[in-house]
């Protein structure tokens, strides 16, 4: 009842995560283009004098004067995470306390941004030795949910889908498209899907593992591991009171979403175009809710795409949302870099 004036409105927090340096960017002579300054601020394409060009211990030589202008510009975010932060460390200061939020009956939504390789499946999904942020944010759900367990009832259930080329596909139980229709009393719904009731936490890995196997991939030019869609995982949480028998219902979305990069770089054609179109169309529609957001205007262009569609209720208004962008270090990727930087930086401002 009263918590209702306590929670801040449109509220997003943006981090940076830089990933490692790879073998394949040592390959092509590629240098490191960020510097990170501390915790919030980063620097994109710092001034030469910095020493920046030893990577692996050699001095690099900076000749491509077409991919550097040292532009020596100082992002500010919530948090900057350097290539050597684990999932456990990024989830500890961007995701954890959305269970509190989610806790009080408020919906939360979680972003991963970036080109295609930046690093944002390893930040959501992780592997079973290293699990990624949902694992991890459901896991504190749990915890949480157990502290309350003597004076609340609890009922948990997932969903998991993919957007590809503007269709909605049951990741969990895949088969015909499924349509969106809007209904006066749920909101939104996703008409067929299959929720699934989750018990304890650790049966989730094995059932994101199985949603990703049926995530739509192509091999494409710039990446073989190229992920043309974005995967919607949502965790819907119905909580009863026990002594007055109040009932209230939040969601958690987290979101995997398409490579950033534009489909012109990365040289595809015919069908793979389509897709290009379409993945622009979703992100595009994204970008321009965040900002009409960020500009506090009246009417949000949430009907634009499927993406912003499904992510009306959990974007905006009481809603806590967490944006992580995933960037590479490396000069190969100069241009998506930046890119993310400012899309991130306009996302703050909401
Ligand atoms: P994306 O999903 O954005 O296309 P991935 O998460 O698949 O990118 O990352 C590309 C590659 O880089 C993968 O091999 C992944 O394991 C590795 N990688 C990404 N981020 C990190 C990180 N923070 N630490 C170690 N390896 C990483
Ligand atoms: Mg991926």
């Amino acid at each position: 009842p009263n918590v209702a004036n306590t929670q801040p409105t449109g509220n997003i927090n943006v981090v940076i995560r830089v990933r490692p340096l790879q073998e394949r960017d040592n390959a092509t002579n590629n240098k490191n283009v960020l510097k990170i300054l501390d915790e919030h601020t980063i620097i994109f394409d710092p001034k030469e004098d910095d020493n920046l060009f030893f990577y692996h211990g050699v001095q690099q030589k900076s000749r491509d004067f077409i991919k550097r202008a040292n532009r020596n510009l100082n992002f500010t975010f919530d948090h900057v995470f350097g290539d050597n932060s684990t999932n456990e460390i990024v989830f500890e200061s961007s995701t954890k306390c959305l269970i509190e939020t989610l806790m009080k009956g408020y919906n939360c939504s979680v972003f991963v941004y970036g080109a295609t390789g930046a690093g944002k499946t390893h930040t959501m999904l992780g592997s079973e030795q290293d699990p990624g942020i949902t694992l991890l944010t459901l896991k504190e759900l749990f915890i949480q949910k157990e502290a309350l367990q003597h004076e609340r009832e609890f009922e948990i259930g997932i969903t998991y889908l993919e957007v590809y080329n503007e269709m909605v596909q049951d990741l969990l139980n895949p088969g015909i498209p499924l349509l969106l229709r809007e209904d006066e009393k749920y909101g939104l719904l996703v008409v067929g899907i299959k929720m699934h009731r989750i018990e304890q936490y650790n049966t989730l890995f094995e059932l994101l593992e199985q949603g990703n196997r049926n995530r739509t991939q192509h091999p494409t030019d710039a990446n073989t591991e190229s992920s043309r869609s974005h995967a919607v995982f949502q965790v819907y949480l119905r909580m009863k009171v026990k002594a007055t028998n109040e009932i209230s219902m939040s969601k958690l979305s987290m979101i995997d979403l398409a490579g950033s990069e534009r489909g012109a770089s990365t040289g595809y054609s015919g069908a793979r175009f389509t897709e290009g179109a379409n993945i622009n169309k979703s992100l595009l529609a994204l970008g321009n809710c965040i900002n009409s957001l960020a500009d506090g205007r009246r009417h949000v262009p949430y009907r634009d795409s499927k993406l912003t569609r499904l992510l009306k209720d959990s974007l905006g208004g009481n809603c806590l949302t967490v944006m992580i962008a995933n960037i590479s270090p490396s000069s190969f990727n100069y241009e998506d870099t930046y890119n993310t930087l400012k899309y991130a930086m306009r996302a703050k401002k909401i």
